[in-house]
């Protein structure tokens, strides 16, 4: 049978690589995140290659749809924002010839490189899609590029639109559009929508949010317990492999590194001189910043975007329309989803009141070009900050390409702005 997700064949092999090169050099205790995140998301990617081999329905979605919601249908789940990023992470030279691919076949260089592997993977014939579904969120850059699957891909694109108000009727409308796209796509796939299996996936996210929430809450301690690459693990678990129980055991074991460090009052890089907060992302095409910072300058990241957003559980025991309005509420809580919501106060809001609670020293800021919609709130972000007197680095880049500000160039500002602060 054709191979119609090589990207995930090509990720599977440079995850099985890695994990060798983790055995064989790291030590037993070195960077746990990494060693138990890439053991799990392996296993999962071989069910879902074995699946794909299998003949089920592969089903796209855009990684601001939360996955757990696809396991109502047996298909194949592939996030196609994850595809390109953790190849970028784990290649060598990351995924720019994808980049420069659908840069020649004219899409503009300045929308997102989280969409921009797997638009070239789709011209490269190496995606093949029984269907795709996304919300109209949480970018511009997301819109606009998503009609390239339908239109090039010839692949039925699905979508959930998601409302301007986030409030009680928002969070109706959008119950309501998850219910029909969800509808749509057993339509296209030629299945029945099963939400026996869909709340069993709901309720296994909401034991795993419990954990994450907890190791959180545990980041808020001095010195951090926990090692700046679990932010890049857990963005991986999260958004590859959601609805798992294989995902519950990351977070479980990550939370049990972290009491004992807890207790023990260890910092994973030695010694921890300054506490970080990365209220966007890291650093996609080159993790190893993670390590460095945790090391070299004893920064500690104690969160990215990724890693700090949170919603109540989802109630799966009343009717159906109860759920699909709290899948509304987690789906418009989502990274990037949340932060994009009325003229970014909440945002704001949020960034200075986590600055006060985890005692953080500075804030770094990574800016995408890509994100047009986040273009002005740095600034604001900046100056908010100085209030309470927390400084903030702005870094233009691109999260997966190198070629825009490379990792050395990262280093050296950041190890620049270090210097103001101790
Ligand atoms: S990084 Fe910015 S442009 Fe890319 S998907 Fe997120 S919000 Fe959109």
């Amino acid at each position: 049978m054709e191979n119609k997700i090589i990207p995930y064949t090509m990720l599977s092999e440079a995850l099985n690589s890695t994990q060798e090169l983790i055995e064989r050099i790291l030590p037993e205790y070195g960077m746990p995140s990494l060693r138990i995140g890439l053991e799990k998301i392996n296993s999962v990617l071989d069910d879902y290659l074995q699946k794909a081999q299998e003949g089920f329905p592969i089903v796209g979605y855009h990684f601001a749809f939360p996955g757990e919601y696809l396991q109502c249908y047996d298909c194949v789940p592939v996030c196609l924002e994850a595809s390109g990023y953790f190849l970028a992470t784990l290649l060598l030279h990351g995924v720019e010839k994808y980049y420069d691919l659908i840069a020649n076949f004219g899409h503009p260089y300045h929308t997102c490189s989280a969409q921009k592997a797997s638009m070239a993977f789709t011209l490269d014939d190496l995606f093949r899609f029984d269907a795709i579904i996304t919300p109209t969120a949480p970018c511009d850059s997301t819109c606009a590029s998503y009609p390239f699957f339908r239109y090039e891909g010839k692949f039925p694109l699905i979508i959930a639109d998601l409302p301007f108000r986030f409030d009680e009727k928002g969070y109706e409308y959008y119950g309501n559009q998850l219910k029909l796209s969800l509808t749509k796509l057993g339509k296209e796939i030629g299945q029945e929508p099963d939400y026996k299996k869909l709340k069993m996936a709901l309720e296994l996210e909401n034991k795993t949010n419990k954990l994450q929430l907890e190791i959180f809450e545990l980041a808020k301690t001095i010195p951090s317990p926990i090692e700046n690459m679990y932010n890049a693990v857990s963005a991986a678990t999260a958004i590859l492999i959601p609805g798992t129980i294989e995902k519950y055991e990351f977070y479980k074991e990550m939370l049990e590194i972290a009491k004992y460090r807890y207790r023990k009052k260890v910092h994973h890089g030695g010694e921890e001189h300054i506490r970080s907060i990365w209220p966007y992302m890291l650093t996609f095409f080159d993790i190893s910043l993670c390590e460095y910072l945790d090391r070299e300058l004893g920064m500690s990241i104690l969160f990215d975007i990724f890693n700090y957003n949170f919603s109540d559980p989802i109630n799966t025991r009343s009717d159906l329309n109860t759920m699909f309005y709290d899948m509304a509420k987690k789906g418009m809580g989502w990274p990037m989803v949340k932060q994009s919501i009325e003229f970014y106060y909440p945002f704001i809001n949020d960034c200075v009141r986590f600055a006060k609670e985890f005692s953080a020293d500075c804030f770094i800021f990574t800016q995408s070009l890509a994100c047009k919609q986040f273009g002005t709130v740095p600034q604001l972000l900046k100056e908010a900050l100085k209030e309470i007197g927390v400084p903030m680095l702005i870094i233009e880049f691109d999260v997966g390409d190198a070629r825009m500000t490379s990792l050395a160039t990262m280093k050296e500002k950041i190890k620049m702005f270090s210097q103001t602060l101790l």
